[in-house]
C-alpha cells in the first residue's frame, strides 16, 4: 500500500482530521456518529455502554447526548439520565420498562392525556391495568394502590386544568407502600420545586420521587422547534432497568437536536420567569372577565391546590409555568368559545408550549376525565399558554377576542 493519507473515496473517508484540541469554545460540539472506532479488538470486548466511562455506538451516546444528560440531571437534582424521542416516549419507556403483564399502574385523572391514551391502548393490550385517582385526594390514591400496583404517575400542576397536588402526601404513600413514583415534571421544568427534595430530610434522606420525565420540547428547548424527552433517576438501580429497556428499544435522540436544547438551557430559568410573570398577570386580570366564571392557575388564591403549590413552590418569581386556563361561562354555546379563539390573533391555535410563541387550546374536559371534578364550575375549558410577547399586547388581544365573540 501507498504512503501517505489515501486518495480516492477511500481518501474521503479516511480523511486525516484530528478534532481540534486547545479549541476551548465555551459552546459544546455537536459530535455525530453511528460507528465509534475502538483502537483494538480487547477494546471492543472490554467497552462498557452501560455507565458513562466509554463510547461504545452511537445509539448508547455520544460527548453530545451525555453532556445534555449530565446537564439535566443536574438541573433536577437528579444523578443519571436517559434520553428519549419526545416527553410522550419518556413516559412510554417508563411503562414499558417497569411494568409487565398482571401489574396495575395509578395514573391521576387529570394526566397528560395521551398518557392516558397509552394506559388505555398498549398497555391494556399487554395484559397491565390501570386506575384513575383524583390527583386532589391522597386518600383516594391510598385506596386504590392495591396488590398488583407498581408505579403510580403524578403531576404538578395537573395538565390543562392546573391543580394543584398535595406531592409530599402523596409521595409518602407510595413510598410506604414500596411503589415506585414518576413525575411527569415538565411544568416544574426542574425549577418551580426540587422533585428529588420535596421535604428537606431531618437527619434522613429528604423526601424524593423515584424518577422524573420532561417533555424537553417545552422549556428545556425553548424554541418550539425540537421534540426531545428526558427520563431522570436518583437511583443506579433504577437507571439500569430503564437504560436497558432503552437500549432494547433502540431509542436515540439526533444530535442537533441534542445540541438545540444544550443551547436553550443556559437561558431557562430567565425564559421560565418570564414565562410566569406574563401567565400570572394575565390569568390574575382574566379573573375579573365575566366571560370566565373560573381561572385556573395555582398561583391565584382560589385555584385548586393553591396552598399545595404555595408550600411546594414557595410563591416568588419563576415557581409558576407560563399556562392559565379559563373556564367559559356554559350560557355560550361551543360556537361562541370557538369564535373567541379564532378571533385571538397573538394566542395562536396549536397543540404543545414553552416557545417563544402564545398559544390557545379549547378541550372538552368532560370526554377526558372519569368526572367533571367538584372543584371545578361548569363551562368550556380554554387553556392559555403564555409566550414571550408583551404582556399589554396578550392581554389586548384577549380583549378584543371577548368584545368580538363574548359578550
Ligand atoms: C407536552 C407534554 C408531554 C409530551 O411531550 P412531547 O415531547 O410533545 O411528546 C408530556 N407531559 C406533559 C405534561 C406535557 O405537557
Amino acid at each position: 500500500m501507498a504512503s501517505g493519507p489515501p486518495v480516492g473515496s477511500t481518501g474521503l473517508i479516511h480523511h486525516p482530521y484530528v478534532p481540534p484540541h486547545g479549541f476551548a469554545a465555551p459552546q459544546p460540539a455537536v459530535h455525530k456518529a453511528s460507528t465509534v472506532i475502538f483502537p483494538d479488538v480487547a477494546a471492543m470486548r472490554s467497552t462498557e455502554w452501560k455507565d458513562k466511562t466509554g463510547y461504545t455506538y452511537g445509539l448508547h451516546g455520544t460527548p453530545t447526548t451525555f453532556t445534555l444528560e449530565e446537564r439535566l440531571a443536574t438541573l433536577e437534582g437528579g444523578l443519571q439520565c436517559l434520553l428519549v424521542p419526545s416527553g410522550l416516549s419518556a413516559i412510554a419507556t417508563t411503562c414499558m420498562s417497569l411494568l409487565r403483564t398482571g401489574d396495575e399502574v395509578l395514573v391521576p385523572d387529570n394526566a397528560y392525556g395521551p398518557a392516558k391514551t397509552l394506559v388505555q391502548g398498549e398497555l391494556m393490550a399487554w395484559g397491565i391495568t390501570h386506575r384513575y385517582y383524583d390527583p386532589m385526594d391522597p386518600q383516594d390514591l391510598a385506596d386504590k394502590i392495591g396488590p398488583a400496583t407498581r408505579l403510580v404517575w403524578l403531576e404538578a400542576a395537573g395538565s390543562v386544568t392546573l391543580e394543584f397536588p398535595d406531592l409530599p402526601a402523596m409521595v409518602r404513600i407510595c413510598r410506604e407502600r414500596n411503589v415506585i413514583t414518576a413525575l411527569d415534571n415538565t411544568w416544574g421544568a426542574g425549577l418551580a420545586f426540587a422533585p428529588f427534595d420535596l421535604v428537606p430530610g431531618t437527619g434522613e434522606a429528604p423526601l424524593a420521587v423515584d424518577l422524573t420525565v420532561h417533555a424537553l420540547t417545552k422549556y428545556p428547548n425553548g424554541g418550539g422547534d425540537v421534540l426531545m424527552g428526558s427520563i431522570v433517576t436518583r437511583d443506579p438501580q433504577l437507571h439500569l432497568r430503564l437504560k436497558l429497556t432503552h437500549m432494547r428499544l433502540g431509542l436515540s435522540v439526533g444530535a442537533n437536536d441534542a445540541e438545540a436544547v444544550l443551547r436553550g438551557l443556559p437561558s431557562i430559568v430567565l425564559r421560565y420567569q418570564a414565562h410566569d410573570a406574563t401567565a400570572r398577570a394575565l390569568a390574575t386580570w382574566a379573573q375579573s372577565q365575566p366571560a370566565f366564571v373560573q381561572v385556573l392557575h395555582p398561583a391565584l388564591p382560589d385555584s385548586p391546590g393553591h396552598a399545595h403549590w404555595r408550600e411546594l413552590c414557595h410563591g416568588g418569581p419563576g415557581s409558576a409555568a407560563g399556562l392559565f386556563a379559563v373556564i367559559i361561562d356554559p350560557r355560550f354555546g361551543q360556537d361562541r368559545v370557538d369564535a373567541f379563539c379564532d378571533a385571538l390573533q397573538l394566542f395562536k391555535l396549536g397543540y404543545s408550549w414553552g416557545g417563544p410563541m402564545s398559544l390557545v387550546v379549547p378541550y372538552e374536559l368532560a370526554q377526558m376525565r372519569t368526572q367533571w371534578p367538584a372543584y371545578l364550575r361548569r363551562g368550556t375549558v380554554v387553556r392559555f399558554s403564555a409566550g414571550l410577547e408583551a404582556l399589554a399586547d396578550l392581554q389586548a388581544d384577549i380583549e378584543q377576542a371577548l368584545q368580538r365573540s363574548l359578550r
